[in-house]
């Protein structure tokens, strides 16, 4: 069932949105070489903590999921490129990394992703990066009302697509209230003018995510992080955003941190 929002109940959203994004932008910042995956889940989990909020994926169990997920954050490395399972693994040089963060504060959901490479970037890994930052930044520009979710899958797929890449549409966007997955679904790819009409009050997670030479998907031994099928690496990027007569809202924006 799709749910739409009040003008209030998208105001409540907002402090969802803005620890979530406080919460990315400062693991971010404090993610380097030498920073542990472990790490950067406990630093997550304190900052919920101090702030009254709650996970979404600690005890996440759906049925693709060999057991609850247990972290509060989603770290996929390299060839990993969804539900990233924190282990004990310390960074490297060069790796790209995907922090994926939903949390609920005053019973409202945000969910953000963000990717980034520690120390010195390969060109094929920064392109990646700018392909699927700019893909989220079209799915953006997209969701207006009286457009169709069609339209928000489109400009993903155009931007995906002319970057050279190819598309898996096994997991995409989703709508974002009370609990982190809700209706409509929305497809990486899809058709112009077609699906669910966007009205006003829909809130979403926009989520392109993409591999550099595969749309095939591999599940790591630990029954939850997604893999490249052939050993390349992946990049996510995503917003929970608000669809408004006055046009999309970033509920999880970092611009004003002065962080992308
Ligand atoms: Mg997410």
């Amino acid at each position: 069932m799709i749910e739409l929002r009040t003008p209030a109940e998208i105001e409540a959203m907002r402090p969802a949105g803005r620890f979530v994004a406080e919460t990315l932008a400062t693991l971010r910042a404090e993610t380097k070489v030498g920073t542990n995956l472990l790490t950067i889940d406990k630093r997550a989990h304190e900052m919920i903590r101090r702030a009254g909020a709650e996970s979404c994926y600690i005890d996440y169990h759906p049925s693709f999921g060999a057991s609850p997920f247990g972290k509060v954050i989603c770290t996929s490395v390299n060839d990993a490129v969804l539900h990233g399972l924190p282990f004990d693994y310390t960074l490297r040089d060069g790796d790209l990394v995907s922090l994926d963060f939903a949390v609920s504060v005053d019973g409202w959901v945000a969910d953000s992703a963000v990717s980034f490479v520690v120390g010195t970037p390969r060109d094929e890994d920064l392109q990646l990066i700018d392909t699927t930052q700019r893909a989220l930044d079209a799915a953006i520009a997209a969701a207006v009302v009286g457009g169709r979710v069609g339209d928000i899958s489109h400009a993903i797929a155009e931007v995906s697509r002319g970057g050279g890449y190819e598309i898996n549409t096994d997991f995409g966007g989703h709508g974002v209230g009370r609990i982190m997955h809700g209706d409509p679904h929305i497809p990486n790819d899809g058709k112009p003018g077609r699906g669910y009409p966007l009205r006003a009050g829909l809130v979403v997670a926009l989520e392109p995510w993409l591999l550099q030479t595969t749309d095939e998907l591999i599940t790591d031994p630990d029954g939850w992080t997604l893999r490249s099928a052939d050993g390349s690496r992946g990049a996510h990027s995503e917003h929970t955003v608000a669809l408004t007569a006055d046009g999309p809202i970033i509920l999880t924006d970092r611009s004003f941190l002065g962080v992308d």
